[in-house]
């Protein structure tokens, strides 16, 4: 690290004693052990099958990415964006909402995001403090979690599991909570929830005066003709809370770092105000690319909602073929699935890398995903056969 001419070396020697607390209580990364032993298979030459990371493997469509070269190439899109985002973009946003959801204000209840993860490790900076109770789903999305811990406030775990359908007995949620995440249609139990679940969440946050966060990175990756509700659409949603969404997952745009946060305008002024002291918004051209993503063809979205039912169909039923007891979800790129053989879950994935396997262990995301395994539909068809071939010799 140190470069040439730089007299601070012997100074800065204990680095690592130096880490706030708060990074001391992180809990450690299990997803970059996991790489490391696959980049070790890989290094030996076995041939891997990845469906550990939820990321897609199909490109942005085409005409997103024209409209992001047309857009690089304006001077007015070279210097700072403002933190709040293009009112464009923000429009963009309500008139897709209004489509399909609800009406939204583009000038208070949309807020461009760099990335819905950016919003949501946001969030706890501008209303948890030291020692506030966070409510967090478990298993759960890593983020909502650290967040919490990076803005001092206590994660208190609502734990999913399959006899409540994976949605969190909000009845046994204790009352003095500052905020509260939930994520539907959910990563990584793909499970869904209906208004009625919502509307539950809404009287309670009302009850008790707790500001919701809904995740609804997969609002739109719905399949056989399934649509997902919107949190805002549940009548007092928006006197609560708001919703994160982001087009990585619905345009196949995870690279380019882009989302928004719709809902309260009071809770997005909060969040606002925290990123217009940390970032200075989204770069312009992303923000006008994503104008294209909302208001151009929607048929790129149809096509990959068919494709993620195939391959889901791939796995479960090449699963349940060879004896494995699965759910087909409803939603999301994933496939939860118990551990067959009832070994712990980071065990079961290490059996599974064995064979060239990368799937993810529920331990992974939290106490409450153990017995479980997370199957990310990032590969073609065929090599979700191959996969349910070598499946069948590891147990
Ligand atoms: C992928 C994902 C996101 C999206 O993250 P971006 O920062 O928008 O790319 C958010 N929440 C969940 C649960 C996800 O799985």
């Amino acid at each position: 690290m140190q470069q040439a001419g730089c007299q601070l070396g012997g100074y800065m020697a204990n680095v690592t004693s130096k880490y706030s607390k708060r990074l001391d209580v992180l809990p450690p990364y299990l997803f970059a052990h996991i790489d490391a032993l696959k980049a070790e298979k890989e290094a030996r030459g076995v041939d891997i099958i990845d469906l550990g990371v939820g990321d897609p493997d199909c490109p942005t469509p085409p005409h997103i990415v024209r409209s992001l070269v047309q857009a690089a190439h304006k001077s007015s899109n070279h210097q700072y964006p403002s933190s709040e985002g293009m009112l464009s973009y923000r429009e963009a946003v309500s008139e897709w909402y209004a489509k399909k959801h609800v009406a939204l204000d583009p000038t208070n209840e949309v807020l461009t995001l760099i990335g819905s993860k950016e919003g949501i490790a946001h969030l706890p900076l501008a209303f948890v403090n030291r020692g506030d109770n966070v409510l967090v789903p478990d298993p759960a999305y890593p983020v909502y979690k650290i967040a919490t811990i990076l803005a001092d406030g206590k994660p208190i775990g609502m734990p999913l599991s399959a006899e409540n359908g994976f949605l969190p007995d909000i009845d046994k949620a204790v009352t003095d909570a500052k905020l509260l995440f939930i994520n539907y249609p959910n990563n990584p139990t793909a499970a869904v929830a209906d208004d009625a679940f919502f509307r539950t969440v809404v009287d309670y946050a009302r009850d008790n005066d707790v500001i919701v966060c809904h995740d609804a990175a997969y609002l739109e990756l719905t399949f056989d003709g399934y649509a997902a509700p919107s949190f805002l659409s549940v009548p007092g949603a928006m006197d609560v809370g708001i919703e994160i969404n982001s087009l990585s997952k619905t345009y196949n745009m995870t690279g380019w770092r882009i989302g928004f946060a719709v809902g309260n305008a009071e809770v997005i002024a909060g969040l606002r105000e925290v990123k217009s002291n940390l970032d200075s918004g989204a770069f312009q051209a992303v923000q006008e690319a994503g104008i294209a993503a909302m208001t151009g063809p929607q048929d790129t979205v149809d096509a990959l909602r068919k494709l993620y039912a195939e391959r889901r169909d791939a796995l479960v039923d090449g699963l349940r073929n060879i004896g494995w007891s699965v759910e087909k979800p409803k939603a999301t790129f994933y496939v939860w699935v118990p551990v067959p053989d009832g070994s712990p879950s980071l065990e079961f994935s290490l059996k599974l890398l064995d064979v060239g396997i990368v799937a993810t262990p529920g331990i992974g995301f939290g106490e409450h995903g153990e017995g479980y395994v997370r199957f990310a539909l990032t590969v073609p068809v065929s090599t979700i056969e191959e996969a349910v071939i070598r499946l069948e010799e590891v147990v």
